[in-house]
């Protein structure tokens, strides 16, 4: 099936930090310094609220597959997981290693999400849908620009999954979708948010709508959300709400 060597080459050049949380949360150290500063946030010396994490997790029970520049997030529950998206082409050794690390397989992989259609997220998906018997849900109007063998699901606002809530997050891609733990209040955010040295929104050199990307920030920051795990940059896991609620403070009314 696979190239051997190409597995391997692969799994030593991809950064994988499921066994060491504390790579995630030291990324973090920048994003209290966010991009926007704006005066009417107090001084205080109150501390930044921040998410609790499993071992080897970077958030509640949720571990990342860091890829170098695009993220899987992988959630184990018992003897079922859930996987959001899947990377790029090529990915699944190291999505095969983090689950690994998280003491579960292909096997158990019950649930996939795939935040949005493009190639760095949906990548994965022809070698890995072989590999599980998982029911994969994309946004409904991203479903007809993914391409999969196997059937996929389309869900919306408020459909549940795996305990998670499906949330519409759409201006990167009109089908965008991210997932919300209730239980934790961590966001899954895909592509509708980013850490770049703080948290930012969607990419506009890769927005298809920027309007409601900015729009999908403000309906994010009004969510109570306590981290958030972004397809490109490492998660966010202290002050989280703050940040988001700083950046759509920021966006043009
Ligand atoms: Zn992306």
């Amino acid at each position: 099936m696979g190239d051997n060597r190409l597995t391997r080459r692969l799994s030593r050049r991809l950064l994988f930090t499921a066994g060491a949380g504390a790579i995630g949360v030291t990324v973090l150290g920048s994003c209290s310094s966010g991009p926007s500063t704006p005066s009417s946030s107090p001084q205080s010396a109150a501390p930044e609220p921040s998410a609790p994490a499993a071992g080897g997790a970077v958030a509640g029970d949720w571990r990342q597959v860091d890829m170098s520049y695009v993220s899987a997030y992988i959630l184990v529950r018992g003897k079922e997981a859930a996987i959001v998206d899947l990377g790029t082409p090529g990915s699944d050794a190291a999505i095969a290693e983090g689950l690994k690390a998280a003491g579960s397989s292909w096997s158990a992989v019950k649930h996939i999400v795939l935040t949005h259609q493009h190639e760095d997220h949906v990548g994965g998906l022809a070698a890995v849908a072989p590999k599980v018997k998982a029911t994969i849900y994309a946004g409904v109007m991203d479903l007809a620009s993914i391409i999969s063998e196997k059937p996929l699901k389309g869900v919306a606002e408020g459909d549940e999954v795996f305990g998670m809530r499906i949330i519409d997050t759409p201006g990167h891609t009109l089908g965008h979708i991210s997932v919300y733990e209730p239980s934790t209040r961590i966001l899954v955010a895909g592509d509708a948010l980013r850490n770049a040295g703080g948290l930012v929104g969607s990419d506009p050199q890769y927005t298809t709508d920027e309007s409601k990307a900015n729009d999908t920030v403000r309906k994010l920051a009004a969510m109570d959300i306590m981290a958030v795990l972004p397809g490109h940059g490492g998660p966010v896991t202290v002050g989280a709400a703050k940040a988001l609620k700083e950046l759509a403070a920021g966006l043009p009314a």
